[in-house]
């Protein structure tokens, strides 16, 4: 059982194999088209795709024009640190409990998106995206896969200079441009997958492999984030959480992002997003760079 869910230009569609089946269509109408409405009946997706062989497939999933799965989500968050080897390039503690940002959901985008530079200090961050399927308020650790409708590949795109612009810092503004938070392909329910707390995650860019590691060394894993996040706020049908990166950054190896890199970003069982980057206008703070980020640039 289970289902593979994508967004193909707004309409929620199932996938089986390398095709498609829209999903209004595929329920005789007791579904409607809203990706958003199709994950909060996550618990009919699975039914619904054990009967799509007898249906003509809406199309080649190869020639769709994929959104975010999840494209308006109500709340969309980050974690930080949560790979040792991550914490440990950044010469930063392990964390005790989830470091948690808002990546603002504006900045969800599709799995081709374009990421808008807009500073010469931009970074990748290769993730696991969770999906929130059942609103979940005082969750258990054990109970918290109830709450999950899937998961997704993502990037915690990052400018540098915005997330330590302040002091004490924040992230959530550097996490949060426009463009930074492209998921996808599609959405993968858990039971899909043989292993969802140790999948291959590989981040590279122009071809050039930058991360690699496996979600088995999350710090704290997808039950721990989802119980942790659902006793402070109610998470609700869709939202998404960002579950942090390994290492391999490019700001310690002061590999930035440029004008036309192209990052790719893979995990065995979910598929890969291809993002192009494009260098937009210089914000605010473009220029600015923290002490000990200047001396890791060769800047001082
Ligand atoms: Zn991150």
């Amino acid at each position: 059982m289970g289902f593979r869910l994508a967004n193909v230009e707004g309409r929620a569609a199932l996938v089986v194999g390398d095709h498609y089946y829209d999903l209004e269509k595929a329920s005789g109408g007791a579904l409607g088209s809203d990706p958003m409405a199709a994950i909060a009946a996550a618990d009919q997706l699975s039914e619904i795709a054990a009967g799509l062989s007898e249906q003509t497939p809406t199309g080649k999933l190869a020639d769709a024009n994929l959104e975010a799965p999840s494209p308006r989500p109500s709340n969309s968050f980050g974690i930080g640190l949560n790979y040792r080897n991550h914490a440990e390039e950044g010469n930063m503690p392990i964390p005790d409990a989830p470091l948690v940002f808002a990546k603002f959901p504006s900045c969800i985008a599709g799995p081709s998106a374009d990421i808008q530079l807009r500073s010469d200090y931009v970074d990748y961050e290769g993730e696991l995206v969770v999906v929130i399927g059942k609103a979940a308020k005082d969750v258990a650790v054990e109970d918290a896969w109830d709450h999950v409708a899937g998961l997704c590949v993502g990037q915690d795109v990052s400018d540098r200079p915005a997330q330590f612009t302040s002091a004490p810092p924040q992230f959530n503004m550097g996490k949060s441009f426009d463009t930074y938070g492209p998921i996808g392909p599609v959405l993968t329910s858990p039971d899909l997958l043989a292993d969802p707390g140790a999948m291959q995650l590989t981040c590279s860019v122009n071809g050039e492999e930058r991360q690699s590691d496996t979600t088995g060394d999350l710090i704290f894993d997808v039950p721990q984030l989802v119980s942790y996040l659902s006793g402070i706020l109610t998470l609700r049908p869709g939202d998404v959480i960002f579950t942090g990166t390994p290492g391999g950054v490019g700001v310690f190896q002061n590999k930035l992002l440029r004008d036309g890199d192209v990052v790719t970003t893979t995990i065995d069982g979910l598929g890969t997003i291809t993002n192009r980057c494009v260098r937009a206008s210089d914000h605010a703070r473009a220029d600015f760079l923290p002490p000990q980020m200047k001396a890791l640039l060769g800047k001082d």
